[in-house]
């Protein structure tokens, strides 16, 4: 175990670096742990440093300069380290490039940020089907392509992120399939174009597409993706404004990859292990932690910041990671109550802008019940598992009170991804079988929250060392 620091800082995104400099800059000692190799979180995903200068100039120089504070600071960083376990203390454990590590501090800010969400359709679990969160990590992180021609689905910003990038990268796209109509996006308007500079940048990213001649289907979602030898053979059709399938406007498409989203969940590994109160809101991504006004949960000394405790973006989130370390700084002494208003006041009026933006993004990516309902019996919604819709809606019609209880009769959540990718999903069958949303409940977290070998846990075991118990009397 090594020394005590005031604040863990777990997540390097913009919430986690801005938690953690602003607490640093009080004069709290402060460690900060990411699995990612380097700081920028999900958005500002630095590029491998073996990939030489020209990738290193892709970079997003928001990223950049989140990196160089960062390194000029106090604050202790420990990258390639994946938490997967908290416990009251508090305690972090955390598997890293030597081995297995455990920390304390006084207080932690959970920074994990997001998750994507894919709502299953026969054949998304083939090879070549990517989600388009996980396709930004390919194009940034790796740049490389899905696929040489690529069908891009699903709904939110990450649409056109997803495809804008693939044809800057110099892929081709066969079309952009989106569950939104363009009355959906224009619906917040006024909201969108209170950040100028991302309203310009959505509207350039339209007027490519167009020049590109790539068609875009609006209130349109992925029907089925089948393996045509090396391709996959998507089918797409119309839907209503639920998401429900419409019938007669079906077509298909044959691509080299399919990359689908459904939007964000917030990632609450650390907040559902620690037992602390969360509450259901669709808006901003399902369950997430109970907060008071100053990103406290309802256990003392814990704190979540960012997309962790509701989606709102990448601009929220550095504002609210700054926020959540200066209530560290302040709740620990190390700023008092005058300070902490004048340092407070001017933030909160450029996070509530920031919110708004990120509110207008956030409700393209809620998830449309009909489409959930529209699940086949036989698809897949548990990937880690294999456990089906009809196995999950069959358990709730037997009895099964929640999700929690459909994974203790199906297995399904019970896999190394811990029910992060179907959790949302689950619980939207479960509400669909005639149950409410909150009743229906959230996984309860359990560790390790990733993938962890066994022998990392205990020390070599000489088994001729083992004392062994007498044997019983006869
Ligand atoms: C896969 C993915 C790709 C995205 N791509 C984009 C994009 O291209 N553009 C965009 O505007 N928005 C993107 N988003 C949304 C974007 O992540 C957020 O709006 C923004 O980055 C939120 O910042 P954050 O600091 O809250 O979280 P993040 O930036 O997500 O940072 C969270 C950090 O926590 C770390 N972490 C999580 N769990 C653990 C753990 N157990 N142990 C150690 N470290 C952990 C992660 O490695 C990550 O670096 C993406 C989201 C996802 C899930």
């Amino acid at each position: 175990m090594s020394g005590e620091t005031d604040l863990i800082v777990v997540g390097g995104g913009p919430a986690g670096v801005e938690a953690a400099l602003a607490a640093s800059e009080r004069g709290l000692s402060v460690r900060l742990v990411d699995e990612a190799p380097q700081a920028g979180g999900q958005v500002y995903r630095a590029p491998p440093r073996a990939f030489g200068a020209k990738f290193q100039q892709k970079a997003d120089p928001i990223g950049v300069r989140l990196r160089d504070r960062l390194r000029a600071s106090a604050v202790q960083t420990h990258f390639d380290h994946s938490v997967w376990s908290a416990s009251p203390g508090y305690r972090i454990d955390a598997l890293g490039p030597d081995g297995a590590v455990s920390w304390r501090a006084r207080a932690v800010i959970a920074a994990t940020g997001a998750q994507e969400r894919v709502v299953p359709f026969p054949g998304w679990t083939l090879p070549g089907v990517t989600g388009l969160a996980g396709a930004t990590i390919m194009l940034k992180s790796q740049g490389m392509l899905p696929g040489a021609v690529t069908l891009v689905a699903g709904q939110g910003p990450l649409l056109l992120a997803v495809a804008i990038g693939i044809l800057k990268a110099g892929g081709k796209l066969a079309a952009v399939i989106d569950l939104a109509s363009q009355a959906d996006w224009l619906a917040d308007w006024p909201a969108i174009a209170s950040q100028p500079r991302l309203a310009l940048r959505g509207l350039a990213w339209q007027a490519i597409l167009r020049r590109a001649g790539v068609p875009v289907l609006y209130r349109h979602a992925i029907r089925s993706a089948e393996a045509q030898g090396d391709q996959l053979l998507v089918s797409v059709g119309a839907v209503d404004a639920e998401g429900a399938p419409v019938a007669g406007r079906d077509r298909s498409f044959v691509v080299d990859a399919l990359t689908v989203g459904n939007g964000l969940t917030a990632s609450t590994d650390i907040t559902r292990l620690m037992r602390a109160e969360h509450r259901f809101d669709s808006l901003r991504g399902g369950w997430v932690p109970q907060l008071d006004t100053d990103f406290r949960t309802t256990l003392p000394g814990l704190y979540v910041a960012g997309d962790g405790a509701g989606i709102a973006g990448a601009a929220a989130a550095a504002i609210d990671g700054r926020l959540a370390g200066l209530a560290v700084a302040h709740d620990l002494g190390q700023c008092d109550d005058a300070a902490y208003q004048n340092l407070i006041a001017p933030l909160r009026r450029s996070a509530l802008r920031a919110r708004k933006f990120g509110t207008a993004m956030a409700k393209l990516m809620v998830l449309r019940p009909a489409q959930v309902a529209a699940i086949a019996d036989e698809t897949i919604v548990c990937r880690c598992e294999d456990v089906t819709q009809g196995e999950i809606c069959t358990a709730v019609r037997e009895g099964a009170r929640g999700v929690n209880q459909v994974k203790a009769w199906t297995r399904c959540g019970m896999g190394p991804c811990q029910g992060r990718i179907c959790g949302d999903i689950v619980g939207q069958l479960v509400t669909g079988q005639g149950n409410a949303r909150e009743e229906a409940g959230y996984f309860t977290g359990r560790t390790p929250f990733r993938p962890l070998p066994l022998d990392e846990l205990a020390p070599p075991i000489a088994y001729g060392d083992l004392q062994l118990p007498p044997p019983a009397p006869l």
